[in-house]
């Protein structure tokens, strides 16, 4: 039996990937659904291939255009053609790898109707954690974190009433090596420049603030259910352990491989089982020779600091914490602000925000809205970084 996967994100990083891993092992899986934002000419290309029931596209010209090329399939629109695909029992696992806050609807979409989610989107658990996993409680459907972190914890938990602490590994990013100085007015170029993993832009930045592994932890406290204080962030800059679990003896498990997104992907998507369908070459101790580790310099990367006070605090202090970094990550690659300003603008916007504890999906929005307009106001009344000074 084929799976049925639906594909939110199919043009992205991780959606293409993920049609690699469906490429090589066509017996496994059938594609439902593909959605996309705008790329047309990429998603005309996995429709001849994939041959699709369903389609979505963010942009409705987009969708417009889909529908005269291709008549027969059914083309959906926006926010509510992710929900209308995620929510079709006849999935038996969505990739939700859409970027944004867009990722939350069809991934709640999807447990409602007890469909399996393997989850690439990090504003869902950041944002609305605590309603995710209420959801969850009344489904069928798993929740399989895709990221090569929460990935690798997943393989190394049997038991989680066992677990004393969760060990999440970063590889330290461009600036691990350089003082608070050299990072604070880093170049776009300097801080894209990624030693270890190539991502889009923004999560990119994310990685060299450590703002990423902030977003991280705070996936991991609500996947896993583990508090914060026993989740901590451990450098290491050869990213051959993806994440390690300690146990109440003491024992520690890690996950460890070459690193390769494709990996945890296809582990989501063929999850119980492990396939070859796409391997890496085979582990080779004496080549990686040394495995090191550091602490993180919560000074230096304030936004590690941040993201674990926001998640301890709770409420709708997460969603502050992405929103406002979001924006000016954003304003960054602009170059409308210096590498710093980043998280000067995030502790602006989470010390001005008024919490509210058990926030609704309504809430979470209207939060999510209010503090870009908020970072935004900010960046445009920052006359110290106009462009022109920069
Ligand atoms: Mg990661």
């Amino acid at each position: 039996m084929k799976k049925k996967i639906s594909i939110l994100g199919s043009t992205g990083s991780i959606g293409r990937q993920a049609l690699e891993v469906v490429d090589r092992m066509p017996d496994n899986f059938e594609i439902y659904a593909l959605a996309a934002a705008h790329n047309i000419e990429l998603i005309s290309e996995q429709i001849r291939k994939y041959n699709p029931e369903v389609v979505s596209m963010d942009d409705k010209d987009a969708a417009l255009a889909l529908e005269k090329e291709f008549p027969g399939l059914t083309v959906l629109c926006g926010n509510d053609g992710l929900v209308e695909i995620a929510q079709n029992a006849i999935n038996d696992i969505v990739l939700v790898s859409v970027t944004g806050l867009n990722g939350l609807f069809p991934t709640l979409a999807a447990i409602n109707s007890n469909v399996d989610v393997a989850l690439a989107n990090k504003e869902t658990l950041v944002a609305a954690g605590d309603i995710v996993n209420e959801r969850l409680k009344k489904s069928k459907a798993k929740l399989l974190p895709v990221d090569s972190e929460h990935s690798a914890i997943h393989q190394c938990i049997k038991d989680i009433s066992m677990v004393r602490k969760l060990l999440i590994t970063a590889s330290g990013g461009p600036f691990r090596d350089k003082s608070l100085e050299d990072m604070k007015n880093a170049s776009v170029e300097q801080t894209l420049n990624h030693p270890k993993w190539h991502m889009g832009n923004k999560i990119t930045v994310d990685s060299a603030t450590l703002m990423n592994k902030g977003l991280e932890v705070i996936e991991a406290h609500h996947l896993f259910g583990v508090d914060y204080d026993d989740i901590e962030v451990v450098i290491h800059p050869q990213s051959v352990i993806h994440s390690a679990v300690e146990y109440n003896d003491g024992s520690v498990i890690a996950q460890m491989g070459i690193p390769s997104m494709h990996i945890p992907i296809q582990y989501a998507l063929t999850y119980p089982e492990r396939s070859e369908g796409i391997k890496t070459d085979s582990f080779d101790f004496y080549k990686i020779g040394q495995l090191t580790f550091e602490k993180p310099d919560f000074k230096k990367f304030r936004c590690l600091e941040l993201a674990y006070h926001s998640g301890k605090e709770g409420g709708t202090n997460p969603v502050v914490l992405n929103a406002a970094n979001e924006v000016a990550v954003y304003a960054y690659l602009e170059k409308k602000i210096p590498l710093y300003r980043i998280w000067e603008i995030v502790e602006d916007a989470l010390s001005k925000h008024k919490t509210l504890r058990n926030p609704s999906l309504a809430d979470i929005i209207e939060v999510d809205k209010n503090t870009r307009d908020y970072v935004k106001s900010l960046i445009k009344q920052d006359k110290r970084f106009e462009p022109a000074n920069m």
